[in-house]
């Protein structure tokens, strides 16, 4: 019933309790670490009822089954876990910046043989899969905004049997589905738009595999790496608003896009056309940029993205971000506040400089 539903109603019907009298509305928060004997659970560390109510959302949303793990790096590092030693992996040269130094330390360390593409450049993509276990999609970049052509990457992959597995942070399933054209794992940082209050961390992964469902259950099962009950709750709350504050913060971000293209002290917008994230770069230097984010008094000059809330920050003051990001890059994340209340903001903190 739910797959005919469009997202909107499907991220607020999804994962409640069934109907019957003076049943909840909503899941409860189910703390306890184990469970009588006898059923399909057992330990806490197995399964909860919980994170199902929050899994089967996002899976309402991105098609397949979902595992909710303790971040979404957790969630990253059981895809990378299940890979044998030494397997050939492509990945983007640039993306989030967790992803990009977990990756370096596995290549060095003889864990995983990356090869680093431009993820922008088709054929070159194509050609680094030759003989790759998994293709790492992150479409678009964190920060960079650069746009993969996932349906050509994910055909290629498939046709030569190769694993692809897309983070779809930044799209969200609002914008694309990388399931439905062929993924194998769609990989989420639920921490950012879907739970959307800047007060979880939490990742999830989603297959229509059952026997890489299996795998990737287990490597989350032993390895421990499982969300709280609460935090899961959490999640779910967000996640019944999400396409709401999604189309408002996609909405003023459009319009920010075209004020901040207009703007004098702006050298250059990236914005993919879609979505709430805009990476601009000040005309200035480093530590102009950096007063700019300092000044500002609505948006937070905070790490993150994906909440209700305006946040941005200069990327390059976090030493593990890539350097061919540039030193005056400002990564907006823009929220669900009137559209000319951050306008204003932007505004006199560029007027600072
Ligand atoms: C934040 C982020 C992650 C990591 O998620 P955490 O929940 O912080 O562990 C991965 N990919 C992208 C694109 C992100 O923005």
């Amino acid at each position: 019933m739910s797959m005919s539903q469009h997202p909107e109603t499907q991220a607020i019907t999804a994962g409640r309790p069934q109907v019957a009298p003076d049943a909840a509305l909503n899941p409860p928060i189910v703390l306890t670490s184990t469970f009588h004997a006898g059923g399909p659970i057992g330990y806490g560390r197995y399964g909860n009822e919980t994170w199902n109510a929050l899994e089967d959302a996002i899976s309402a949303l991105e098609g397949g089954q979902t595992l909710a793990f303790s971040s979404g790096m957790a969630a990253i590092s059981a895809v990378f876990s299940i890979l044998p030693i030494g397997a050939p992996v492509v990945a983007s040269n640039q993306g989030y910046s967790g992803v990009m130094t977990l990756l370096k330390t596995f290549h060095e360390s003889g864990r995983l043989e990356v090869r680093f593409v431009d993820i922008v450049d088709t054929p070159s993509v194509i050609d680094a899969m030759k003989g790759a276990a998994l293709v790492w999609i992150e479409s678009p970049t964190n920060p960079c905004l650069d746009v993969a052509e996932l349906e050509t990457l994910i055909g290629a992959a498939k046709k030569s049997g190769i694993g692809v597995a897309v983070d779809n942070t930044f799209a969200t399933p609002l914008i694309q589905n990388p399931l439905a054209m062929g993924a194998d794992i769609v990989m989420h940082s639920v921490t950012k738009f879907l739970s959307g209050h800047s007060d979880v961390l939490m990742g999830s992964l989603s297959t229509n595999d059952q026997a890489l469902f299996k795998r990737l259950q287990d490597a989350r099962s032993f390895s421990g790496s499982i969300p709280g009950p609460f935090e899961s709750w959490l999640a779910l709350r967000g996640l019944r608003t999400f396409p709401l504050r999604f189309a408002k913060s996609q909405e003023n971000a459009k319009e920010l896009v075209s004020r901040l293209s207009a703007h004098p002290k702006v050298s250059r917008v990236r914005y993919p056309g879609f979505g709430a994230i805009i990476s601009f770069e000040v005309a200035g230097t480093a530590e102009e940029t950096q007063t700019v984010c300092e000044s500002s008094t609505l948006i937070s000059h905070a790490t993150s993205l994906g909440g209700i809330e305006s946040l941005w920050e200069r990327r390059r003051r976090w030493p593990i971000e890539s350097a061919s990001v540039p030193e005056q890059l400002i990564r907006l994340s823009v929220g669900c506040e009137h559209v000319d209340d951050i306008w204003n903001d932007i505004n006199a903190a560029l007027a600072s400089i």
